[in-house]
């Protein structure tokens, strides 16, 4: 069996394993993220003496350089944390060890893992959304991760407002985006504290939260046509926040795609995912294993 290596590349900590699936990880560890040469050479020598491995996957903070074509593929673009801009991520792995390196974003790797392995097993075309710090989506489209122009940045999808509501949102790009409106941080923004401490202010929270989640799901129902749509991240344990996200996204599709998968309130259709915080490593072996064979 193929023995592959894993990083799961996030802002605050990496996450790196040996193995072939996530229940058969053979070694792992856990660093806080720094600057890149020292994370890096962290991750990379985590993997010395343990192979010999056939590719190593990076499921990645980004945004990222995917083209192929570029000469700064594998590289992370413009980001605001400090240090990173610019850095190479596969290039070091690749001269460390001279086998595929495949590389995608923490949420088109999040999406592939789930897709092989939880929440959205035996389909090929879905979306993984993380609702957290920061709000993220990954989308498998015909079972490959969906490249374009660069990649998919769902957390700034442009949403409806709430009438009257004057909460100017908390991107530094857009303001009221979704992840403006519905991040960790906005909603603790907008009423002062965090989510999770919120007490009886809690119902209009959700609500407040549900409805651009549910807007902007509707958007990616309409545009992409997923057979589901997996989302998580800390803000999703919010009580009753899935549930009033499920409803927003029916009202905002208005009885308009026809599908059987809506019936039941989508119950079925807008779900958690199922491998909680090992998607990310998961996400790293496929895309090592479709680095070994050449997919990307
Ligand atoms: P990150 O996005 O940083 O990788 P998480 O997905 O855990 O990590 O998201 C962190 C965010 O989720 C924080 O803004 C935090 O306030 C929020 N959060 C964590 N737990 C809860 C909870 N139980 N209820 C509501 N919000 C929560
Ligand atoms: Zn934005």
């Amino acid at each position: 069996m193929a023995l592959y290596g894993s990083i799961e590349g996030g802002g605050t900590k990496f996450v790196c394993a040996v193995g072939s699936t996530p229940t058969d990880l053979r070694a792992e560890v856990q660093f806080p993220t720094t600057n890149p040469e020292e994370t890096l050479g962290r991750a990379t020598a985590f993997f010395e003496g343990r192979g010999p491995l056939d590719a190593i996957g990076v499921a990645m903070f980004g945004p990222l350089d995917l083209d192929r074509q570029s000469p700064t593929y594998g590289h992370i673009t413009a980001t605001p944390k400090a240090g990173w801009s610019e850095a190479d991520i596969v290039g070091p792995l690749f001269d460390a060890y001279r086998i595929p390196i495949g590389i995608d974003t923490d949420v088109n790797g999040a999406a592939l893992g789930e897709g092989r392995w939880g929440a959205g097993e035996g389909l090929s075309t879905f979306v993984y959304i993380t609702v957290g710090t920061g709000i993220g989506g990954g989308v498998v489209v015909n079972g490959s991760p969906l490249h374009g122009l660069v990649h998919p940045e769902i957390g700034h999808i442009r949403v409806p407002r709430i009438p009257g509501d004057t909460f100017p949102g908390t991107c530094p790009f857009h303001g009221d985006c979704l992840e403006g409106l519905a991040s960790g941080p906005a909603i603790a923004a907008r009423w002062g504290r965090p989510a999770k401490e919120l007490g009886a202010e809690t119902a209009q929270a959700v609500e407040m939260a549900a409805q651009p989640l549910g807007f902007a799901m509707a958007n990616l129902v309409l545009a992409l046509s997923p057979e589901r749509i997996i989302i998580g991240g800390g803000v999703m344990q919010l009580p009753g926040l899935l549930e009033a996200t499920r409803r927003q996204m029916l009202g905002a599709l208005g009885d308009y795609v026809g599908s059987a998968a809506l019936d039941r309130g989508a119950c079925a259709y807008v779900v958690g995912p199922k491998l909680g915080g090992a998607s990310g490593i998961a996400g790293g072996l496929v895309l090592a294993e479709r680095a070994a064979y050449l997919l990307q």
